[in-house]
């Protein structure tokens, strides 16, 4: 309901009356009039309405004779009401109630209109001054809502921009701002002179900045790096920061990173003598933190960068090639080794997968497959022959890493020394037959004493060691030429048995224990069943070696998906550690073997090459003084 500022309402029961203060007073003095008749009407009137001043007639409804006016002030507080008072012993009563006026029949029209004038009047004052409050309100309101609106963007700056000086000129900016500073300043401390020095500035000229410099010592800002305090300077007086700048206020607070004190922000006013608040240090020192923030996080920065730089550095210079790549198998970087072993040029490859970026495919397939242990290595030819010897490993969260060594060198090395050895060895073999030859028929030739029957004796054992070595190098020469032997389907569980047999004599020297768990329905497998004897019979052997007097002795069979596996374990000597990656070397024999138990360290090798040779694996599990296990897997396969 919208009525017009100067509309009365007119709350009066008795209509003569109504009639009299409305035609004959009101109306004819330029006011409009409303009327209600009943308490209930002028209520909703004043509730609704921009009612500002009502003549009521007392004792109008229930209660006593001033209910009504406790009910209309109880609905609108700053209500003007003038009475018509039937009882003037209650005039003083009714004017504590809050009325501005009582009118005590009977009326005269020039009291009426004076008393509803001062009602309008008083109203308009109310008014103008609500107005001015509220616009008082909204300033302070628009002055925080600014305050927190610089805070929350120079927060974001913070966390967004990597930029520290946009950073910190924004924070002095801000905080000039938010305290209606003349100028503001940011000061680091040098940890290396002791002095401070401006990292950012707000109304400075750039020179001052540049020159700036301020020694901790017996200075303000000096003060604030020691006790970590902030100060506010508002003495009246001016206060000397350097010499030619002289300030009458100021505010300094500490920049605190680490828990140590690394700077100050200040902002001051060296004309105006407005004073600065207690709470412009809370908000200063809000943004000073924020400025540590963004100091600490530059030089994190800084140092992850310097840090990424020389991993980058030593990834291009070393001569091994390096490949990285994410778990969905695309490249993360490669490195200048790989990008001319694979002739990548200048190719932008990360983020590629690696199908696209490679064409190598053992290299394709090694890094696509999964491999159940890591590291994981294998060998890769070149197009040019050159050989490759490649290490894959895991890098938790980021992916695979393949590094490369070139092994060309090494390679033909290993070919010519095996050439060499395998000439020397078939060269040496017919003088030992016919050494072994001569010895026998000498106590055919005449008599023998008995101590050089001894020395025959062991000229025959030497020779016997001497002919086993050469025959097994010539073995390994063959099975690594890998034109060895003939491969057929053959019965794992008949190689096993006649291996026992063959080490049954020891195991009755050595009163040792061997327990043999083969089942006769293994599948066959395709192989070469003197090789494969040569493996079973070298394990076994070394499992009656490597293991003292009483010891005991398991082999065991068994198929498992597509694959037979071996199991030989002893409760022997064990392999040292350090050892074990080399067991299966040529010639390696572990550093705990005792020296009375001879042996040429090629047993292990021919086995590894026998078992390759069949496509399968042999790995060993040992600990040094509890035993050794060696399993070797074998893939059941139809004739190739
Ligand atoms: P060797 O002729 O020395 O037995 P092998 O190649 O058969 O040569 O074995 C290499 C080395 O591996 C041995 O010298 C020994 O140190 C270690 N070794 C092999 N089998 C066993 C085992 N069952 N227990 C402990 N050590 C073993």
């Amino acid at each position: 309901m919208r009525l017009s500022d100067k509309t009365i309402l007119l709350a009066v029961s008795d209509a003569q009356l109504g009639k009299l203060l409305e035609k004959g007073v009101l109306q004819p003095a330029g006011y409009q009039v409303t009327r209600a008749k009943e308490p209930s009407v002028a209520k909703t009137y004043i509730r609704s309405a921009t009612i500002n001043t009502v003549i009521v007639e007392s004792g109008m409804g229930k209660g006593d004779e001033l209910q009504i006016v406790r009910d209309l002030l109880q609905i609108s507080p700053a209500l003007s009401i003038v009475l018509v008072l039937k009882n003037k012993n209650l005039y003083h009563k009714a004017l504590r109630l809050g009325v501005i006026d009582c009118l005590v029949p009977p009326l005269k029209s020039d009291n009426v209109l004076d008393a509803v004038q001062r009602g309008i009047d008083r109203q308009e004052r109310l008014v103008s001054w609500a107005k001015k409050r509220s616009r008082s309100d909204t300033d302070m309101l628009r002055q925080r809502v600014n305050v927190l609106e610089t805070l929350s963007k120079v927060g974001r700056l913070v966390t967004a921009s990597l930029d520290l000086d946009e950073v910190l000129k924004t924070i002095v900016d801000a905080a000039v701002e938010i305290t209606n500073a003349e100028e503001g300043s940011l000061l680091i401390l040098d940890e290396e002179s002791g002095d401070l020095y401006m990292r950012a500035a707000r109304n400075f000229q750039d020179e001052f900045v540049q020159t700036f410099r301020l020694p901790t010592t017996d200075s303000l800002a000096g003060e604030v790096i020691r006790t970590g305090k902030p100060i506010l300077f508002d003495k009246g007086s001016v206060q000397k920061i350097k010499t030619s700048y002289l300030v009458k206020t100021l505010i300094y607070v500490p920049l605190q990173s680490r828990g140590r004190v690394i700077g100050v922000l200040g902002v001051d006013n060296r004309e105006s003598d407005l004073p600065f608040q207690k709470q412009h240090i809370t908000l200063v020192s809000a943004l000073a933190d924020y400025a540590a923030i963004a100091i600490e996080n530059a030089r994190l920065f800084a140092h992850t960068e310097i840090e990424r730089q020389k991993l980058a550095e030593i990834l291009l210079r070393i001569e091994d090639g390096v490949i990285v790549v994410d778990s969905n198998k695309r490249v993360i970087m490669v490195n200048r080794i790989v990008r001319s072993l694979f002739d990548l040029g200048s190719r932008v490859v990360e983020l590629q997968s690696v199908d696209d970026v490679f064409e190598h495919k053992k290299l394709l397939k090694l890094i696509n497959d999964d491999h159940e242990t890591f590291p994981y290595r294998d060998e890769i030819e070149l197009d040019d022959d050159r050989i490759l010897d490649v290490q894959f490993n895991i890098i938790p969260d980021v992916g695979l890493a393949i590094t490369m060594h070139d092994v060309t060198y090494f390679k033909e090395l290993d070919r010519v020394k095996s050439d060499f050895v395998h000439t020397v060895s078939h060269d040496l073999r017919s003088p030992l037959t016919s050494i072994l030859g001569y010895v026998e028929l000498l106590d055919r030739v005449g008599p023998i004493n008995e101590r050089q029957q001894k020395f025959i004796q062991r000229v025959q054992r030497s020779v016997h060691l001497i002919t086993e070595l050469i025959n097994d190098l010539l073995d390994l020469g063959r099975i690594e030429s890998g034109l060895d032997g003939r491969k057929e389907l053959i019965s794992l569980a008949s190689v096993v048995e006649y291996s026992v047999e063959t080490v049954k004599g020891r195991i009755i020297e050595g009163n040792k224990k061997l327990v043999v768990d083969v089942p006769q329905d293994l599948p066959k497998i395709y192989g070469d069943v003197v090789r494969l004897r040569q493996v079973v019979d070298n394990l076994l052997v070394n499992s009656m070696r490597y293991t003292p007097r009483g010891g005991k002795i398991r082999l065991v069979a068994q198929k498992e998906n597509k694959q037979v596996i071996l199991r030989i374990s002893d409760n022997g000597c064990g392999i040292p550690a350090t050892d074990l990656p080399h067991i299966f070397d040529k010639f390696y024999r572990a550093s705990n073997v005792a020296e009375n138990i001879v042996g040429s360290g090629l047993g292990l090798a021919i086995v590894k090459s026998v078992v390759e040779n069949h496509q399968g694996r042999v790995w060993v599990d040992s600990v040094e003084g509890e035993g050794s296990m060696f399993t070797i897997v074998l893939p059941i396969k139809e004739q190739d």
